[in-house]
């Protein structure tokens, strides 16, 4: 049988190439029956997702993904069913996308200053909601500086060169704390990448303790070696292995649409905790300050 779920996508909401409404017909058109969408800092697109969803009889998720960092590069957060109607919670994302703005405007500058020209207003027309990375590489690569994304990357704004600018710096912690607030359902993204394998387990009682209760192990690009050590460590934390493509577009990352199998129980088990949480008063959650940018 082919798969039918996908737990992990992203729109033009955030640095995904198609519309919600694009995505979920894609997601028709290739018989998938349960898709999450997860954006990064933004719930901009859940809304027409779930209606595009509910016309096509495709059974939808609303999610988010939360970019942190620590030492050494990335950790990202998804989320399951926020209420992500909460105004105190879409207040905290405005205040990481309004930083995603300057951070932009920042790292267009530094590339400037080296005689790289791409412009903040074409870098801003590019990203139709949320603004990252892959829209100021995107810059790059129509103004001829690069010839594809992934060179972007490596050149100018990857972690550690001269154009790269930190987001507004949340630790994996707050990440948790900030979906929690909303009541949605925290799970650590894409594991092996950062912290890796070896450290993980390392960062599995903290992020329990602070609210975490999935671990994404049915990743994209991951080996079955990767896959059974992130399920065996899911287990032993008593966490929801989660999956799914993390799905932009073609040309951002390797693997198309659906392309993953996910196991049915990892939705079973997320609706499971999200009908626990649904209405109950969630913990506040109160951001850290900003730090001072480069
Ligand atoms: P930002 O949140 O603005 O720092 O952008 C991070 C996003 O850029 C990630 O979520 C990925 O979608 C994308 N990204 C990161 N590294 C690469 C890469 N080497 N090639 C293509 N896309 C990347
Ligand atoms: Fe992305
Ligand atoms: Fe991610
Ligand atoms: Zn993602």
């Amino acid at each position: 049988m082919p798969n039918y779920i996908d737990l992990h996508t992203h729109s033009t909401a955030s640095d995904g190439i198609y519309s919600p409404t694009e995505l979920l017909q894609r997601a028709k058109s290739i018989g998938l029956r349960i898709l999450a969408l997860t954006d990064h800092d933004t719930t901009g697109g859940l809304d027409e997702a779930a209606h595009a969803a509910a016309a096509l009889d495709i059974d939808f998720i609303p999610g988010i993904e939360i970019n942190t960092d620590i030492a050494g590069g990335e950790v990202h957060v998804l989320g399951y069913f926020p209420e992500y109607e909460r105004p105190a919670f879409q207040a905290v994302l405005k205040v990481l996308r309004d930083a995603r703005e300057r951070r932009g405007q920042r790292m267009v500058e530094l590339l400037n200053e080296q005689g790289i020209n791409v412009s903040w207003e074409r870098v801003r027309a590019i990203a139709e909601g949320a603004v990252g990375r892959p829209h100021v590489a995107k810059a790059l690569l129509e103004a001829g500086y690069v010839q594809t994304i992934g060179e972007a990357f490596d050149k100018y704004i990857g972690t550690g060169c001269y154009a790269y600018v930190p987001r507004y710096r949340l630790t994996p912690e707050d990440a948790v704390h900030l979906i929690a607030s909303a009541n949605g359902l925290p799970v650590m993204a894409h594991p092996v990448e950062l912290p890796g394998l070896a450290e993980l387990r390392n960062w599995l009682p903290g992020l329990k303790e602070a609210g975490m209760v999935g671990l994404e192990t049915y990743y994209g690009p991951y080996t079955t070696e990767d896959e059974q050590a992130l399920r065996a460590l899911a287990d032993e934390y008593d966490l929801i292995p989660t999956g799914g493509t993390d799905f932009h577009g073609p040309g951002i990352h390797p693997t198309p649409l659906g392309g993953r199998y996910v196991p049915y129980e990892a939705v079973e088990r997320l609706k499971a905790a999200a009908a626990q949480r649904r209405g109950k008063t969630p913990p506040t959650f109160e951001l850290p300050p900003p730090v001072q940018e480069k």
